[in-house]
């Protein structure tokens, strides 16, 4: 069985069997107030339940990266049976990722994290959303006292790491309207709480607009062809400190990209969607990313074989509009990451660009 890395590589030279990587929304209630998402306003019903989720895991055995989102993804009760269940069956998972706006009670989810840990997945990755500076980000997220929580969500990773070291965490910042051009303020708010914390300790992404997603098209909240926004990415490049290691690279080929995107509103290579993954609804829905609202099928209607809705005309069109170039623009890490390791020769073009 190819691991990560190979099937990654893999992608570059042939239109793969399965998608290795699962973007999925588990739930879409969320207790934050954010300004650049609405989401916390959908109230969802008719979720798939958790045995759904299990036929769907044991049906489709071949995830090796698996991103359980949300909406706040730990106020799902079974989240530690959820993952249990995509590790049981895909034997080649190598990494799982989960965001969290640290609204929940700390202890309850740090306890939900330290079982999952002991699943005995090589790389369980926690995204720490933080948006800005103490008022800055409780004024974005709508929910004062947020900051400090995020922060306490931080220093009990920080112990627990001590325990697990297939534990890693950061801070993701998503850049906006309402933060632009406060990056730095924002690092050293952070610093006044953790002293010790690296630029390497944050990860940035671009807000977006999706119906599909984040349930709202107000452009006025993006960056997109704002220089102030590709400056601060490219100070960041500069800042952090080098790191060995390919995930550390495809980071730094990430942020490079970004930073393009943000000054030019372009995506910098065409995305692996519905070639090397997928995002799913909490309902059950197929879309090829976050970003394409375009259904391609229901799990349920596909008695949860995904192979079903992988072979099928939609999924078919939409690698062909990829291939015409015909996809939304897109460079979020949900997809970011998969086009740069399944696009060497865009990788290296991006990793030359001189700043
Ligand atoms: S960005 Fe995250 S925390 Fe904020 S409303 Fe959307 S799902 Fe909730």
């Amino acid at each position: 069985m190819l691991g990560l890395g190979a099937t990654g590589l893999k992608s570059n030279f042939v239109t793969l069997r399965h998608p290795y990587k699962l973007n999925f929304a588990i739930t879409y209630w969320c207790q934050s107030r954010c300004v650049h998402c609405n989401i916390w306003q959908i109230r969802p019903k008719g979720e798939l339940t958790l045995d759904e989720i299990r036929e769907f895991a044991r049906k489709n055995a071949y995830f090796k990266w698996i991103e359980l989102t949300g909406g706040e993804p730990f106020l799902r009760g079974d989240i530690v049976e959820i993952a249990r269940a995509f590790k049981e069956n895909s034997k080649g998972l190598y990494i799982l990722t989960m965001p969290t706006n640290s609204l929940c009670n700390t202890e309850m989810e740090i306890g939900k994290i330290k079982q999952i840990l002991e699943l005995g997945i090589p790389r369980v990755a926690i995204t720490v959303s933080l948006d800005g500076y103490r008022e800055l980000h409780d004024r974005i997220r709508g929910v004062p006292g947020n900051f400090d929580k995020a922060m306490q969500m931080f220093r009990r990773l920080r112990e627990l790491r001590k325990s697990y070291p297939n534990l890693f965490f950061v801070f993701g910042y998503t850049m906006i309207k309402q933060n632009e051009g406060q990056f730095f303020r924002t690092f050293e708010g952070v610093k006044k709480e953790i002293p010790d914390i690296r630029y390497n300790d944050f990860h940035i992404n671009l807000g977006q607009t999706s119906e599909n997603y984040y349930h709202t098209s107000d452009s006025s909240i993006k960056v997109n062809g704002s220089e102030l926004a590709a400056v601060e990415i490219r100070e960041l490049l500069k800042k952090r400190e080098f790191e060995i290691g390919v995930i550390p690279k495809i980071e730094e080929i990430f942020l490079r990209g970004l930073a393009q995107y943000a000054k030019s509103g372009k995506q910098p290579m065409r995305s692996r969607s519905m070639e090397a993954s997928l995002f799913l609804d909490s309902w059950g829905n197929v879309y090829p990313s976050i970003m394409w609202n375009k259904v391609v099928g229901n799990i349920k209607e596909a008695d949860f074989d995904l192979s079903r809705i992988w072979e099928g005309e939609d999924a078919k069109e939409v690698r062909k509009a990829i291939r015409e170039g015909r996809e939304p623009v897109q460079w979020t890490s949900c997809e970011a990451y998969q086009s740069i390791i399944g696009n060497v020769a865009a990788f290296v073009k991006v990793r030359n660009t001189i700043y």
